[in-house]
């Protein structure tokens, strides 16, 4: 039956206006919420929806993991169900406490709430090796004593049916006295696995007598060594979600194949079976998803750990000033999928810039300084003139910022030779300074030796003050400045991409350490910022006048130091494409 409740919430949120690149409402509607109403129409599952997002804490999460929490948690939200967090620590030589903290950290980030339900299939290891025995004893499960590579041997390949193992009929008896020596450590890891008995002939390889547990001598973050036997993905993945009473079992497509072994193994065991759905995994350009490669950037020190902000991960993003918001916007906008693709990390930049638009206040700071002296201008007199925090919004007020006879500008904003058009400041050329004056360039100082720019002498016309100005003398360009009487020290950090190649995961002749972008950073550390970022705290987030988004970086910055990282430039690449497209 309908759930009248459900039904609502899912009309509550075709009215939220989602819109896509090409500003069309995005119908929050796909393929999955099309299976779970036909299966609230059928009352499969009694009205319910209930999810999970499992992650191996193998890896601190990425923007990958962010769409399948969004999906999982999002679907819940939407039908008024649950989801839950299960930690799918099955395999303890490669996950670590770290790991958990720092998921469930993201995760709390990015907004999701799982109540009281955090779980670790670990919790499960008990009802797995019980549910293992019902299967011997139903002939359905057998231990095999081949090696490994033997096993791999009698697999068969696409085109040819594997071997029976000659082990693979010993009686239940047999069998389970030999799984309880395997659990009791009798023996040497290699020694036998637990394998189901299903079709050493089947095109499916999945069930070709899959591997249920094998011996690992190792202990594990939360049962320490108290088991020596560790279930695999497949054997734990789909019998945690039973215990859990999953309605709806989502997972990537590469899951597709093991959805018969899902099936099967639920279907032996006359458990409650849940419907497993695939959907395809988040692939974003010029960067890698896979956290075995993320691994190897951390531990080849290319980048300066999990959360370098040039990482496609959460806690990098976080750091890098992104918006859980954003995120969550974000992965409305991939939307959900049936077949892999490939999104254009514009998207993403997209997403946060339209955020920080909103709420971010505007500053000056320049990055790369050039000193101008305004001659005219009083030596020892300063004045407080009027800026604007938010034109977006209005609300945001206004601050004071400081004009002195000392300022400083951005280096790239004079030209001693400038083409056509460069409506900036040269030798002899008027510009308006932003919030300020119009200033004119009458010298400009350089060193003797190299012909370096020092220092530029400058004039400026008092009548033009910025607001309240006499004279009506108009002028092509504005700049940012910064006054020099109280400016700011701060380093900081811009960011290009990490790769070179859009998809360095399949780029043929080379590895994908390979294709690393040797200047993805680049920092500044004379940068001058006004004098109303010395407020400012680890996390805030600026609008820098022309040069982008930034924000306090939350690792670096110290008593006196200042780091910021830049989110993003200012120019909007997706915008322009879905533009011309
Ligand atoms: P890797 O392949 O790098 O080891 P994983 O998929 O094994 O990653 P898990 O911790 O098992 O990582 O993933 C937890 C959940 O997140 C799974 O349900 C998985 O399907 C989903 N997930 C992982 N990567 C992506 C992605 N790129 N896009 C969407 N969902 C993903
Ligand atoms: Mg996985």
């Amino acid at each position: 039956m309908n759930n009248p409740e459900n039904t609502k919430n899912l009309r509550d949120l075709n009215k939220t206006d989602i819109k896509n690149e090409n500003n069309a409402s995005i119908k929050p509607g796909n393929f999955i919420t099309e299976i779970i109403d036909e299966d609230l129409k059928t009352n499969k599952y009694g009205g319910k929806v209930h999810t999970r997002f499992p992650p191996e804490p193998n890896g601190y999460l990425h923007i990958g993991h962010a769409k399948s929490i969004c999906l999982n948690f999002g679907l819940a939200e939407t039908y008024g169900g649950l989801c839950n967090l299960r930690f799918d620590d099955t395999n303890p030589t490669k996950e670590e406490v770290e790991y958990v903290d720092s998921i469930i950290e993201d995760l709390r980030w990015l907004g999701f709430d799982w109540g009281d339900r955090l779980y670790f299939a670990s919790d499960y290891f008990e009802q797995l090796f019980e549910y293992a025995v019902k299967l011997i004893k139903k002939g359905k499960a057998y231990v095999d004593s081949l090696t490994m590579e033997e096993i791999r041997g009698y697999r068969g390949t696409h085109t040819e049916p594997g071997k029976e193992s000659p082990y693979r009929n010993r009686s239940a008896e047999e069998n389970l006295s030999l799984f309880e020596r395997m659990r009791a450590g009798e023996f040497k890891e290699g020694e036998h696995v637990l394998r189901a008995k299903i079709d050493m002939s089947s095109p499916n390889m999945n069930l070709r007598d899959p591997i249920m547990y094998r011996i690992r001598h190792a202990s594990h973050h939360r049962t320490d060594n108290k088991w020596c036997i560790y279930p695999m993905y497949d054997w734990a993945h789909g019998q945690s979600d039973s215990i859990e009473g999953i309605t709806h079992s989502i997972c990537t497509l590469e899951f597709e194949n093991h959805r018969p072994l899902y099936d099967w193994f639920l279907d032996e065991l006359e458990i409650y079976h849940p419907q497993q759905i695939e959907f395809a995994r988040l692939n974003l350009s010029y960067t890698v998803m896979s956290k075995r490669k993320l691994l190897q950037l951390v531990e080849e020190q290319i980048v300066s750990g999990w959360d370098d902000p040039r990482m496609p991960t959460i806690s990098a993003l976080r750091r890098r000033g992104y918006t859980p918001e954003s995120i969550r916007l974000f992965s409305e906008r991939v939307g959900v999928a049936k077949r892999d693709n490939m999104i254009d990390v514009a998207l993403l930049e997209h997403s946060i810039r339209e955020d920080l638009n909103k709420r971010a206040m505007r500053v000056m700071a320049v990055l790369k300084p050039l000193k101008v002296v305004i001659e005219n201008y009083p030596e020892n007199q300063t004045e407080e003139l009027d800026a604007i925090n938010n034109p977006e919004d209005l609300s945001m007020g206004k601050r004071r910022v400081t004009f002195s006879r000392e300022i400083f500008i951005e280096r790239e904003d004079f030209l001693e030779f400038p083409p056509k058009k460069f409506f900036r400041l040269s030798p002899g050329t008027e510009v308006r300074l932003r919030y300020a004056y119009i200033i004119k360039c009458e010298k400009v100082i350089k060193d003797n030796k190299t012909g370096e720019v020092l220092e530029l002498r400058c004039t400026y016309d008092p009548a033009t003050k910025s607001g309240s100005g006499t004279s009506d003398k108009k002028v092509k360009g504005t700049i940012h400045w910064v006054s020099a009487v109280d400016a700011i020290e701060a380093e900081v950090r811009l960011y290009d991409r990490l790769f070179l190649v859009e998809d360095p995961s399949y780029e043929k002749e080379k590895d994908f350490m390979e294709l690393i972008n040797p200047n993805s950073l680049e920092i500044l550390d004379t940068c001058k910022m006004e004098k109303s970022l010395l407020n400012s705290k680890p996390g805030d987030k600026f609008q820098f006048e022309r040069l982008g988004y930034f924000c306090v970086d939350t690792v670096d910055t110290k008593e006196g130091k200042f780091v910021f990282n830049r989110t993003v430039p200012l120019r909007d690449t997706w915008a322009k494409i879905s533009k011309t497209s």
